[in-house]
């Protein structure tokens, strides 16, 4: 791939909003993060297996669906990854960048500054990826579209602070995988035992297997 295939975007005005929202209005409901963004990685997987019925190409030989969790303690980074229908170049900048969701403007009008009653619309409209920023000052997706070649990957990274990068990468297996890093005194959650406990929490009705690496001390 050649370097033109790399270019900076800048997100959205309501996007920008959220994100500002997210970095300094919602830490006290931090752990909600992994519940958006394994509900992501579920929705992925069942959105390829609904289109896997009409074209069983799509499961490049490797059926199982699955979520992965794993962490690294010295690197400060948690991966979430899953083998669903993955996005492609143009699907990235739109759904993470330039297309603000529908019910994102009256989310941010309804918000309150009382985090009590704030968190309850939180559980109500689904705040989504972007609460990756919550505790996160870096996240990195790597994507490929089910049923397109390897060379047809794409990676976004984003300090959540305007902009966002885009770049093709190639990506052997279908899917996407989401590195946060984890800012200063979020080390917690890369923690096997805090993982599945949070799993266990939220993603329980989740109908893929979500599987946390073990804790390698
Ligand atoms: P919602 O899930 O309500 O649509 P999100 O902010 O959580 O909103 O996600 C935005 C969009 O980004 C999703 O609708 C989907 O198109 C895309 N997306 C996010 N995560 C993934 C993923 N793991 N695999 C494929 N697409 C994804
Ligand atoms: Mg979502």
């Amino acid at each position: 791939m050649t370097a033109a295939s790399k270019e900076t975007l800048g997100f959205k005005t309501e996007v920008k909003q959220l994100l500002h929202l997210m970095i300094h209005s919602l830490y006290s409901n931090k752990e909600i993060f992994l519940r958006e963004l394994v509900s992501n990685a579920s929705d992925a997987c069942d959105k390829l297996r609904f289109q896997a019925l009409t074209n069983n190409d799509l499961y490049e030989s490797e059926s199982d669906l699955k979520v992965d969790i794993t962490f690294d303690k010295d690197a400060k980074t948690l991966t979430i990854a899953d083998n669903g229908i993955g996005m492609t170049r143009e699907d990235v900048v739109n759904h993470l960048g330039t297309i603000a969701k529908s019910g994102t403007a009256e989310f941010l009008s309804q918000l309150s500054g009382d985090q009590q009653k704030d968190s309850q619309l939180i559980g109500q409209f689904g705040v989504g990826f972007y609460s990756a920023f919550i505790v996160a000052d870096k996240v990195i997706v790597e994507t490929r579209r089910a049923g397109e070649s390897a060379d047809q990957g794409t990676r976004w990274e984003s300090e959540g602070e305007g902009e966002f990068s885009l770049e093709s990468i190639d990506k052997a297996g279908r899917g996407t995988i989401i590195t946060l890093h984890l800012k200063e005194g979020e080390e917690e959650f890369a923690d096997s035992f805090r993982l599945q406990n949070l799993i266990k929490k939220y993603s329980d009705h989740i109908a893929i297997p979500v599987f946390v690496q073990q804790d390698s001390n």
